[in-house]
């Protein structure tokens, strides 16, 4: 950030996230929600808004809903309504959006997240369910129709909207507020939270006061943001413009920017309508939604540890470090593989380890999920296990490792298979030893004149002589015993 925002302005900034629901079906019809279906494909009347066609409320629309706003410690307002939101777009057949507006599913509630090692807080306003859209397209190649297209698909896809207060001071904590609603969302079932798919979007609101105000600015909203960089970005960006015009004596106009992600700009969009251009009113096909005590009380009971809750739990149990527990926990897979394994494997922080580096790469770089992952516990336990009982060194059980994802065979199996266990008979380890000395007179005089430096030199022969498979512990004792004391016996007087 520059200069300018840490001295003489603070930025303020609220979001309004959108969280796309894993509903099988979509939220007023039994069309699928499948992402990347041929396009116009998963339509009926209703989703098409053709004339006479009703919308039927989608139960488990409601109950997600329900979740995330129990979850966060919101209310859930009973009945609460479904409102018309009038406006015209290509994307949107219907002529309006079902959504809801002064009777939402949930209001109140607060997102906690970790930022800079301290607890944050940022309160909730609503949250509310909607409909999707569809998407247009402008195809701009030579060799494409240069008119724009339009896929329905998503149009009826359950949406649920989370608006937050303007409660963020810091683009990056605009970011791990976000993360925080990513993994609220995928622990509680309820949403991939995978930006880059559309699955999870966020506008932000921004505005800037002097410092000490009290009062807030007038805010703009950016859109468009698909990762959770583009987000931190976005609003760093939009920051600057917004002291830029102030400091040179301008306003800032209330209106809506979209985010460009190749030119890495703020690009203005639209004024910024009033909620009274929407000419919002109760939905006339749907009954307001009552929902009962026992209902609640039900998804109440059944909500799931979240990760900071979980994090806090493996830090206790398993005695790993915070931040190990913080990393194994973003991923709700992969905090289940930790579980799983280190439950087993009777050294929680090599399973830590492991999967920290081992496994997240893995993850990250050729599988997009977990649950995807060629290993599942069952190996990861046996491979770790030969590990902690010197059966196999570190090293050569990440070799293992690689041929378990590629083969996905055992690695008891591979082990044998390769002849890769460790050598840990002192017979055979001292016969090592005294060859390798024996090959390198040189170095045993330097190290009998008190270069202990060469001990690294014979380590490396070592491993290399016994294919990697030498226990490195044992090696290193007898290497030392076979050598006696470092410029001891030939030190001249
Ligand atoms: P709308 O529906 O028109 O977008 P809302 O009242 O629902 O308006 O608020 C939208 C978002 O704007 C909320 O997340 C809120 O926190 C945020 N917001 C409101 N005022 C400001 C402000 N001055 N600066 C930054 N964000 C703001
Ligand atoms: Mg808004
Ligand atoms: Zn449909």
């Amino acid at each position: 950030m520059t200069s300018a925002i840490a001295t003489e302005f603070e930025p303020v900034i609220g979001l309004e996230v959108h969280a796309q629901l894993l509903t099988t079906s979509k939220i007023f019809c039994g069309c699928p929600t499948a992402f990347g279906a041929v396009p116009n494909d998963q339509t009926c009347p209703v989703c098409l808004g053709l004339p006479g066609s009703l919308p039927v409320l989608n139960r488990d629309a409601i109950e997600f809903g329900i979740r995330l706003i129990l979850a966060l410690g919101g209310r859930v307002n009973s009945p609460n309504i479904f409102a018309r939101k009038n406006y015209f777009y290509p994307d949107l057949p219907k002529g309006y959006q079902i959504s809801q507006y002064d009777r939402p599913l949930g209001e109140d509630g607060a997102v906690e997240f970790e930022f800079d090692g301290e607890r944050r807080r940022v309160r909730l306003i609503r949250i509310h369910l909607e409909e999707d859209a569809g998407k247009s397209f402008h195809p701009e190649t030579a060799d494409q129709d240069p008119d724009t297209l339009v896929d329905l698909n998503r149009c009826g896809v359950p949406l649920l909207e989370i608006v937050s207060h303007p409660d963020i001071r810091d683009p990056r904590e605009a970011a791990a507020y976000m993360q925080q609603l990513r993994r609220n969302v995928e622990y509680l079932g309820i949403c991939t939270g995978n930006m880059e798919e559309g699955a999870l979007r966020c506008d932000a609101n921004v505005s800037v006061r002097p410092k000490g105000s009290s009062e807030f600015g007038t805010r703009t909203e950016v859109k468009n943001m698909n990762s959770f960089r583009s987000v931190e970005r976005a609003i760093v960006c939009e920051i600057e413009r917004q002291i830029g015009l102030l400091e040179s004596g301008d306003e800032v106009i209330q209106q809506t920017l979209l985010w460009n992600e190749s030119r890495q700009t703020v690009e203005p969009m639209r004024s910024k309508e009033e909620s009274s251009d929407y000419r919002y009113f109760p939905e006339p096909d749907l009954l307001p939604i009552a929902v009962a005590p026992d209902w609640l009380n039900d998804v109440s009971e059944q909500t799931p540890e979240l990760s900071l809750e979980r994090a806090a739990r493996f830090v206790r149990e398993f005695g790993v470090p915070e931040y190990d527990a913080s990393v194994l926990t973003d991923q709700k897979g992969i905090a289940d593989l930790f579980e799983d394994v280190a439950r087993e494997v009777s050294d929680a922080k090599l399973v830590s380890n492991w999967i920290m580096t081992e496994v997240l790469r893995v993850v990250t770089d050729r599988h997009p999920s977990v649950e995807t992952l060629p290993v599942q516990p069952p190996a990861l336990i046996q491979l770790l296990g030969m590990v902690r009982s010197a059966r196999i060194s570190g090293k050569i059980a990440k070799d293992v490792f690689e041929i378990m994802l590629q083969s996905g065979e055992a690695p008891e199996d591979i082990v044998a298979k390769k002849g890769l266990e460790q050598i840990s008979d002192d017979n055979k380890l001292t016969e090592l030893v005294d060859d390798v000395l024996n090959a390198n007179p040189k170095e045993v005089t330097d190290y009998r004149g008190g270069n202990t430096k060469v001990l690294g030199f014979f380590m490396g022969k070592l491993m290399k002589a016994s294919q990697g498979r030498g226990n490195p512990k044992r090696l290193n004792e007898i290497l030392r015993e076979r050598l006696g004391p470092p410029g001891g016996e030939q030190k001249p007087e």
